[in-house]
């Protein structure tokens, strides 16, 4: 219902991406494949029953199923992360020709395009990295054309190497590709459509009381979506930011409850914006006697962290110790693990412990490390938890501390009622 949108960039329907991620690991029973299969069907038949005619939309849908048939069969074979991508890219495949044939039935005139034309990728499958450049030179000579004659319906997540291999950007990829596209395009405002309605002060299957959030900055907003608030994908922000490009964030099924805008200048900083919560962190502790005094000991840590391309969240040192948290680098949704060769290389400088079941809480807001007085506040309301490593000071819009698993709720409901609901 909104005239000025020129291109639209969708996901997958519900529930599909997850299916093709099965398919894809290889599912040797052959029943289990069927059964599978016949949902996938099943879910995009829901949509087509709803057209008015779905005679071009089910045939192009139906070709791509027979595409999934032969890949998923290829996978239970041998499955491998270029075939993964090919597989589960049929999903947006799948979406867009639903959803262009139903715009069209709401009298707009609606063209599908295969991003892949324009969306360049480095060849990581699984999680490929975008290539601006080509991306804006192919948008310029494809896709803003297009976008001048009618509204195009387009897929997020998918995305192709220069061999024209697919790729994908890694899972809930749509939003970035989203961004990436109104990047190239240079888009005047982004809109993400998705299944809340805008960013709230906490998630509010937490703390019931948790408000919606009417503007807020790109800094805010990228702090909370690293710090693990899962509604937009920690990288979509980043183009938009680049371009200055204002994002909102409503629910595609409750339009009229309004949403968030992300802006580079919003009309209030307020000291205390949101409390996010990421758990499955996996807190790493490494403790030497010869770090007393001594030079290097961080740089050999981080020289063995980087050959086993362990990727470092969050550090606090002492004198003689440093503790970090490790990143969540791979789609699995576990806690990530401290590669066991790491292990022993590290074992030779100093102890190492590893503890799980931790989640990061962390408070986000504006010109923290100017403020005074909050930090009793804050902590005072925690007294009777306890906390583990706690970060403050890089950042101005963040302070984050660890607590058990078993408690985190608790804490969040906590700083949210004193912080939030005063
Ligand atoms: N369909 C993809 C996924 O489920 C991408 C997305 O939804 O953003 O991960
Ligand atoms: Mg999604």
């Amino acid at each position: 219902s909104n005239p000025n949108t020129k291109l639209v960039v969708s996901s997958a329907c519900s529930g599909v991406t997850n299916l093709l991620v099965e398919l894809a690991n290889g599912v040797q029973d052959q029943t289990h494949r069927s059964e599978i299969l016949t949902k996938l069907a099943e879910i995009h038949n829901a949509v087509l029953d709803q057209l008015e005619d779905s005679t071009q939309a089910a045939a192009e849908v139906y070709t791509i199923l027979d595409t999934v048939t032969s890949l998923a069969e290829a996978a239970s074979i041998q499955a491998s992360r270029k075939l993964t991508d090919h597989l589960v890219a049929c999903g947006e495949l799948m979406s867009t020709h639903l959803l262009t044939q139903l715009i069209r039935e709401r009298g707009i005139a609606a063209t599908r395009f295969d991003i892949r034309e324009v969306l360049r990728t480095d060849s990581n499958f699984g999680k490929a990295e975008p290539e601006l450049d080509s991306i804006r030179q192919l948008a310029k000579e494809k896709l803003i054309p297009l976008c001048q004659e009618s509204v195009v319906i387009t897929q997020g997540f998918i995305g192709s190497d220069a061999e024209g291999n697919t790729t994908t950007l890694g899972r809930g990829g749509s939003d970035y590709s989203a961004a990436l596209i109104a990047e190239a395009v240079e888009a005047s405002g982004l809109e993400i459509w998705t299944d809340v309605p805008g960013i709230y002060t906490t998630d509010p299957r937490i703390a019931p009381k948790a408000s919606p959030i009417p503007e807020i900055s790109f800094s805010e907003a990228s702090e909370m979506a690293n710090f693990g608030a899962k509604i937009l994908h920690p990288s979509t922000l980043v183009p938009a930011l680049r371009h200055d490009i204002p994002v909102f964030v409503g629910s595609s099924k409750e339009p009229e409850k309004g949403g968030t805008w992300i802006r580079h200048q919003v009309e209030s900083s307020p000291l205390f914006r949101a409390l996010a919560l990421r758990c499955n962190q996996t807190m790493v502790t490494l403790r030497s006697a010869k770090m007393f005094h001594a030079y290097g000991f961080l740089a050999r840590v981080f020289e063995i962290l980087a050959k086993h391309k362990v990727s470092v969240d969050l550090i606090t040192t002492s004198e003689i110790s440093v503790s970090l948290t490790l990143d969540q680098t791979d789609t699995s949704g576990g806690a990530p693990q401290l590669p066991e060769a790491a292990r022993i290389e590290l074992e030779e400088l100093c102890s190492v412990d590893v503890e799980h079941n931790l989640c990061l809480v962390a408070l986000i807001g504006n010109n923290m490390s100017e403020s005074k007085g909050y930090a009793k506040q804050v902590f005072g309301t925690l007294e009777d938890f306890n906390l583990r490593m706690i970060c403050y000071g890089a950042s101005p819009h963040n302070l984050c501390f660890l607590v058990h698993e078993s408690v985190s709720k608790q804490a969040i409901q906590k700083l949210h009622t004193e912080l939030f609901e005063g």
